[in-house]
């Protein structure tokens, strides 16, 4: 499972939250009145809250602390020449992401579909995705059974899996699974240390966790649905770059988003809130009858909120687990990666780099940028670099795979989410004992509603899906 099925079917079969996909209803109001609702956070979850209840006609300004909307949705052009632009935050967008689809819809954007895995570099060695396929080659990992790159930790928990018949009623049994990591999970079920070796490189790092603190209950819950994530997946990006969404967005709510405010402390009761922010180095604030909270958890953590929320809901705050990750955007004077002999375009690596593939594909070359998502451990130790060495350490590793690479280097633009003070983390994942944390993430405190992928599952999908989720909550009534 990719990062979004994975979380997605974490939070269907752990919620029921979702609104109906099969049609697009228009959200209906029972509020009573106009009200003054303020959102923090311009993300894909604060935009989508607001714009629906801007056209459902209640008040509505958005405070967000950066110069620019989308969040974690952010297309680099400054840094490339020739035009060429780079996706440093979200990048691929699912054939099933339906929000996705029908805002890109709603505003003329066109979604291009995305290159598949087509080779594979581990443990030193360059294997073609096709000749993995066919059989001609097999993974260097013990205990491997078949042709498939994910899934391989899949035999290890099939006996669990088979007693899982309705997945919102999961036996007591299975529900203890919450108290596992993935990696005591597989090891009690007799995995070869291999499998979980390859899966810290596939579905650890879609999460970017650690397969040692991710929640077993969560995989056995991805190995139990039906969507099951195979190399073979129907993704795309939006053709010109994913931040014309977020940008849309905020262009029809036009002067209601406030760039530029830091919010610090929040006072709410049952009558309404007030917000305090950072405007021109001066505290202000501004009262609302509703407020949505679409700031990441690790971000609200540190933020105060007067009187607290439940005991349960601060926990959930102070608590849910964020992994590490980096994107690595690199520019060379010609795509070597594209001529015959080349293990791929888009390849499936062990490096510190580990997913490494041609950004530019849909671009006029001939420079191009090859990107490396990668995550967890890696992304923390290049992480901890300096400027300089990151840059020599992503050119090392390039090389491993394209030993060619140094002919043709220019430099990277680098992207490390954990350093960024409006997300300190990538996105979040279910850790051990934090099965209900997303549903449990998303109950509004009073007139206080949450919004944003933690309350779904990571994705700019979930993220939409939680603001309009929220936006019917609020015109409930
Ligand atoms: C490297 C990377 C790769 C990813 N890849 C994909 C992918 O391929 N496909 C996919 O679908 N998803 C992907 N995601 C996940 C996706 O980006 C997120 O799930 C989604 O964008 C989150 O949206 P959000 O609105 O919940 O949060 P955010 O986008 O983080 O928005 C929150 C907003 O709140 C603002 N804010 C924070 N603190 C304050 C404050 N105190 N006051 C005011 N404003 C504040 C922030 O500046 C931000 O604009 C990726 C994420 C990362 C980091």
């Amino acid at each position: 499972m990719d990062r979004r099925t994975f979380l997605r079917s974490s939070a269907l079969s752990a919620g029921g939250m979702i609104l109906p996909r099969a049609a697009w209803p228009a959200l209906s109001t029972n509020a009573p009145g106009r009200e003054r609702i303020v959102v923090v956070g311009a993300g894909l979850a604060g935009l989508a809250a607001a714009y629906e209840l801007d056209r459902a006609g209640h008040a509505v300004t958005v405070l967000e602390a950066r110069s620019r909307p989308g969040g974690r949705v952010r297309t680099w052009r400054d840094p490339f020449a020739d035009g060429l632009y780079a996706e440093m935050g979200a990048e691929y967008v699912d054939a099933s992401d339906e929000y996705d689809h029908r805002y890109c819809r709603e505003f003329g954007l066109k979604v291009l579909t995305a290159k598949l895995y087509d080779g594979i570099f581990v443990r030193g060695r360059p294997i073609p995705m096709a000749a993995l396929k066919s059989g001609e080659a097999s993974l260097p990992f013990e205990g491997i059974r078949s042709s498939e790159l994910f899934g391989q930790e899949m035999q290890y928990t099939r006996e669990l899996v088979e007693k899982i018949r309705n997945p919102e009623r999961l036996p007591p049994e299975i529900l203890k699974l919450d108290n596992l990591s993935v990696v005591e999970l597989l090891l009690e079920n007799g995995a070869p240390e291999d499998i979980i070796a390859l899966y810290k490189y596939t579905n650890a790092t879609e999460s970017t966790a650690r397969p040692e603190q991710m929640s077993a209950l969560g995989m056995v819950k991805a190995h139990a649905a039906t969507s099951a994530f195979n190399e073979a997946v129907d993704e795309g990006r939006i053709f010109g770059g994913n931040d014309q969404l977020p940008k849309a967005f905020a262009r029809a709510l036009a002067d209601k988003v406030l760039y530029n405010r830091p919010v610090q402390r929040i006072n709410w009761n049952d009558a309404g809130a007030e917000v305090f922010f950072t405007e021109n180095g001066r505290v202000q604030s501004v009262q609302a009858s509703r407020l949505v909270l679409a700031l990441p958890f690790s971000v609200l953590r540190n933020l105060q909120v007067a009187p607290a929320f439940s005991a349960e809901k601060m926990h959930v705050i102070r608590t849910l687990s964020y992994g590490h990750v980096m994107k690595v955007a690199m520019q060379f004077r010609e795509r070597f990666w594209d001529r015959p002999g080349s293990v791929g375009q888009r390849v499936f690596t062990d490096t510190r780099l580990r997913r490494l593939y041609h950004m530019s594909i849909d671009q006029p070359g001939p420079r191009g940028i090859l990107m490396s998502f990668t995550a967890a451990e890696d992304a923390e130790f290049l992480g901890a670099l300096n400027a300089e060495d990151r840059q020599r350490a992503a050119l090392a590793e390039t090389v491993k795979v394209w030993p060619e690479a140094a002919n043709y280097w220019e430099g990277a633009a680098i992207k490390y989410w954990n350093e960024d003070p409006w997300v300190r983390g990538s996105y979040s994942f279910l850790g051990r004992g934090q099965k209900d944390f997303r549903q449990l993430a998303r109950i509004p405190e009073g007139v206080v509603h949450f919004a944003g992928e933690h309350t779904t599952y990571a994705s700019m999908n979930g993220a939409i899906e939680s603001g309009v989720r929220v936006a019917q909550e609020i015109l409930s009534g």
